[in-house]
């Protein structure tokens, strides 16, 4: 077990309760123990926040390009560690672990550069005698709430563009995943960020979440979660006339058509079905497949799912780790039920695995001749569980991939660059894969998307100044 970690609040390390969160591949194996703030210690929080702006927001880009570089490099000279750490708590592999550590590392490096390339515009005004400058300024205190699937790159895609543009931080990580939330905040906070800049709370969402949202003092929010959470920060946001960007669910498409090359949509499917344990937010849980491949595409795909190793997120052979806990095993074996129910056939896997240590290990779930109205091909699962529905030509298939109360990502297998074309272009998916994997994205691009997956500016790259910047415009007479 790790050393009791506090929570960091005005510089300073405080909390003595706290709770232990365990590894899923292993429930006898507690992880470790955190202090769990309540909304006295979430108000102190913000209180320091505010107080740090002034001098972080006018720091200048050195300091700020310094102390992100540093984190960056640490990140990576620790990637093995942190990566099993993470791998340990959330339940991925020690591959993806590591891999995702390395996503951290790099978002850091990249916003250390952002602190250098800050531009403004210097316009003639429509009127003689008058300049126009419009520049950014940062928004203030930011409140950042994660959630525990990406359990470092999630926290490092929203903490480095905030301090890269100024802005402070309060942070509250999801309960399950407090070591990797606390070992980024720590780096930080030696790389040499003036006291109050980055507070973290780890606590609960109902307490040291909803105080965030009460706070009058809180200037934006940039959640990622459930739906059902999202619509609370909404509504507190509007109630508050703060700024607010929301990344919640999906349930994203992924069309194979007929003259698709089979190996690479197979590939496709595996990893962005079932990877990660199906537990992404960009995760492909609808199959949508035209009838002439169909039957070659379940045959291969179930060959496939076959040879897959489950097991211990720490064991370097593993592919797929187990499900990140109890509450999360108990929805996806509750979806597979609906979806047979429903009239799916459960064509592979869906049923609880034993392995050398008790853990949440679940065998992937293909359900086949499911159609677009089901619960299960409708509702976010957010498990290793996919529906293959049938459907007979691409215009069906776009069809049934747009209609879905989502659109965050979205995908087609097809070496048509008709079809591809037309479905870059008329997907209703902020991020659209052609020949590709839905989940698996680029750090300097932007990361978002569209009806109930998404709201506001996007995240990541240069998008990512949308939100965490606000324009001014100011103008001067000279005479
Ligand atoms: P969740 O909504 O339960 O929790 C997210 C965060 O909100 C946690 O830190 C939680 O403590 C906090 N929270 C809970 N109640 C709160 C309240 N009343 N006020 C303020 N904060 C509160 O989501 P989760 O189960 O941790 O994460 C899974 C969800 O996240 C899935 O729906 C998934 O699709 C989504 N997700 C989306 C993206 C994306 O970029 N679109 C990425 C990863 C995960």
């Amino acid at each position: 077990m790790t050393a009791f970690r506090k929570n960091l609040i005005d510089g300073e390390w405080v909390g003595d309760a706290g709770s232990r969160n365990i590894n899923p591949s292993d429930t006898g194996d507690v992880v470790g123990e955190y202090a769990s703030a309540g909304v006295e210690q979430a108000g102190q929080a913000i209180a320091a926040a505010k107080a740090a702006f002034p001098a972080w927001s006018r720091s200048g880009p050195l300091a700020r390009h310094a102390v992100l570089k540093k984190a960056a490099d640490e990140i990576m000279a620790r990637k093995d560690e942190l990566g099993r750490n993470l791998a340990r708590e959330e339940g991925k592999t020690l591959a993806e672990g590591i891999g995702e550590t390395i996503r951290a590392a790099q978002i850091f490096d990249f916003f250390a550069g952002e602190t250098l390339r800050l531009s403004g515009e210097v316009v003639p005004s429509v009127r003689p005698g008058v300049g126009v400058e419009i520049t950014r300024e940062a928004v203030g205190v930011v409140g950042i709430i994660t959630p525990w699937n990406f359990p470092i790159a999630i926290p490092a895609w929203k903490i480095a563009p905030a301090l890269a543009h100024g802005n402070t931080i309060v942070f509250k990580p999801a309960e399950l995943v407090p070591e990797s939330a606390w070992s980024i905040v720590d780096i930080l906070h030696r790389a040499g960020l003036p006291k109050g800049v980055l507070n973290l709370v780890m606590g609960k969402g109902s307490v040291v979440g909803q105080a965030m949202l009460d706070s009058p003092d809180v200037n934006a929010i940039s959640f990622t979660g459930s739906v059902g959470t999202g619509k609370r920060v909404a509504a507190a946001s509007v109630e508050h006339m703060r700024k607010f960007q929301l990344e919640m669910g999906g349930k994203n498409p992924l069309v194979v058509l007929d003259d698709a090359d089979l190996a690479v949509a197979v590939d496709c499917a595996l990893n962005g079905a079932f990877f990660s344990t199906g537990q992404r937010c960009t995760a492909s849980s609808r199959l949508i497949v035209t009838e002439g491949i169909h039957d070659r595409f379940v045959d291969a795909l179930k060959e496939r799912m076959e040879k897959l190793v489950i097991g211990d997120a720490l064991d370097a052979q593993t592919q797929i780790g187990p499900v990140v806990d109890a509450t999360q095993l108990k929805q996806d074996e509750d979806y597979i039920a609906i979806g047979v129910r429903e009239g799916a056939t459960l064509a592979f896997g869906g049923e609880r695995l034993d392995r050398k240590t008790p853990g949440f290990y679940l065998k992937p779930a293909l359900l086949t001749e499911a159609t677009n109205a089901m619960r299960s091909s409708r509702e976010e699962i957010f498990g290793p569980v996919a529906s293959v529905i049938r459907v007979q030509d691409y215009d069906e298939a776009l069809a049934v991939a747009n209609d879905t109360p989502f659109g965050l990502t979205s995908g087609i297998c097809t070496t048509s660059l008709k079809h591809a074309t037309h479905f870059k272009r008329n997907s209703e998916a902020g991020m659209v894969m052609v020949n590709l994997p839905t989940a698996g994205v680029d750090f300097h691009v932007p990361f978002g998307g569209r009806k109930g997956s998404s709201f506001g500016p996007r995240e990541q790259g240069r998008y990512a100044m949308e939100f965490y910047t606000t324009v001014k415009t100011a103008y001067t007479f000279a005479g």
